[in-house]
């Protein structure tokens, strides 16, 4: 899913320069996976802060990495590390569709506080698993 966002890739290599194509999320880069959910300054903003809430030390920064990082091996952290990762990627594609089709934008803060409620209850629901 990581690397799938071909249109937009393709389209930017046929039209150099076309501001359709600028980044919903901070209107100044050419829109890409890898700019979108990495590397736009709305998208770092996010994984700076999951990054802390969740202690994600040592967590890459680029797709690729990440998804050899995520299948060296299994593990309680690293549940929460595909967590983190699919909570993350999924409200920043909920966000850049948001302002594209709705024209609505929403602060990192309040998109950061969806995710790590998120991750919250995922993993609040994994310890009363195992209570019962
Ligand atoms: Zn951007």
């Amino acid at each position: 899913m990581l690397l799938e966002l071909p249109t937009q890739d393709r389209i930017g290599t046929w039209m150099l320069n076309s501001t359709s194509l600028s980044c919903a999320l901070c209107d100044g880069c050419m829109d890409s996976h890898d700019h979108l959910l990495f590397a736009c300054i709305y998208s770092k903003e996010l994984w700076r802060r999951i990054k802390v809430e969740f202690g994600l030390f040592g967590f890459p920064e680029i797709s690729s990495d990440i998804m050899d990082h995520l299948s060296d091996n299994r593990g309680p952290s690293k549940m929460v590390h595909r967590l983190a990762l699919s909570g993350t990627v999924y409200h920043i594609w909920r966000e850049r569709n948001r302002r594209i089709f709705r024209g609505i934008k929403q602060v990192p803060i309040v998109t950061y506080r969806q995710i790590r409620d998120q991750i919250r209850l995922y993993t609040a629901s994994w310890r009363i698993g195992k209570k019962t």
